[in-house]
């Protein structure tokens, strides 16, 4: 599956907000959103003013793309599948979004970003309901048991990655047992559950999709 390989610091500092992208590093002062760093780009003295319409529909739906590693093609095909759902869209694009394998593998702590979940899922490490799935983009239910495989226990990058489930635990829709590296999502989080994205609008980006 496509997905972005440039700096993912980049993508930060187009943004102008810490996106969390390399996991444990980004707590160290050497963030490059700590240090604020200026925009990339030569032209980035330029693009600072007030946005147009269109330009903060696009920067929230390039920001919600990033933080969940997502290239345009997959993310169009997640609103499109919101749209099509009952209720309102924009509660269930971050509803599907969460629904991921990926997603739910880094919030359970088995992995240190969205990005290194999505090669653990990929390498064929995470059981679904005791079956292998290799495919980071499938969407998970309520009650699913998802685990590390038993050869893939010793991998030292989970166990280091569940250091930070004995720091800060996990969010409350899922339940962990780091012993045996298996968990369960005991539901799809409802929007307002999802505190840590309350400065995402994404009714600005049912209206970038709606033009
Ligand atoms: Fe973003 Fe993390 Fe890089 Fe900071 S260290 S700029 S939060 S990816």
């Amino acid at each position: 599956m496509a997905r972005y390989l440039g700096p993912k610091c980049r993508l930060c500092r187009i943004e102008k907000k810490k996106l969390l992208l390399k996991g444990e590093r980004c707590n160290s002062p050497k963030c490059a959103i700590t240090k604020k760093k200026n925009m990339p780009g030569k032209s980035a003295k330029s693009r600072v003013g007030k946005m147009s319409d269109y330009g903060l529909q696009l920067r929230e739906k390039q920001r919600l793309k990033r933080i969940y590693g997502m290239l345009e093609k997959q993310f169009k095909l997640t609103f499109v599948e919101a749209a099509r759902r009952p209720g309102k869209t924009g509660e269930n694009l971050i509803r599907l979004l969460e629904s991921r394998l990926d997603n739910v593998v880094f919030r359970m702590r088995f992995a240190t970003s969205r990005d290194q979940a999505r090669q653990l899922v990929n390498h064929g490490h995470v059981l679904v309901n005791g079956k292998k799935v290799d495919i980071p983009s499938y969407l998970l239910k309520q009650n699913d048991v998802i685990e590390v495989k038993d050869k893939s226990k010793k991998m030292i990058l989970v166990k280091e990655s569940l250091k930070e489930y004995t720091r800060s635990g996990v969010v409350p829709w899922i339940e962990v047992n780091p012993d045996e590296m298996k968990g369960t999502l005991k539901a799809v989080p409802l929007r307002s559950e999802v505190i840590d994205l309350t400065d995402i609008n994404e009714q600005l980006i049912v209206e970038l999709y709606s033009r």
